[in-house]
């Protein structure tokens, strides 16, 4: 379970925020530790988990500046530039008619 500040919109007031998953850390370790891959299912889990309000529960949004969020876009950055490199490469060779 993570913690953080977040703003509930039917509280209509700045909240605790709660979502389930394991802590930044942990997921931090376990990307290094399987040298990137688990940053996809970091990604998932991020995407299905949604931020909840402590107090109703209802769906509520983060509002914690997160350094883990941007370290992972920048990681994702990392491994999705060589494919974008890759395709333009492909692209450019096929325009170019061979
Ligand atoms: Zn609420």
């Amino acid at each position: 379970m993570q913690e953080a500040l977040g703003y509930c919109l039917r509280c209509d007031k700045k909240v605790r925020v709660r979502r389930a998953g394991m802590g930044e850390r942990v997921n931090f370790f376990l990307t290094l530790a399987t040298l990137g891959l688990w940053l996809w299912i970091w990604v998932l889990i991020t995407i299905v988990t949604r931020w909840r309000c402590s107090e109703c529960e209802g769906r509520a949004a983060c509002i914690d500046a997160n350094e883990y969020d941007y370290l992972r876009g920048a990681v994702l950055l990392f491994y999705l530039l060589p494919w974008v490199i890759w395709s333009i490469y492909q692209l450019g060779w096929r325009l170019l008619g061979h």
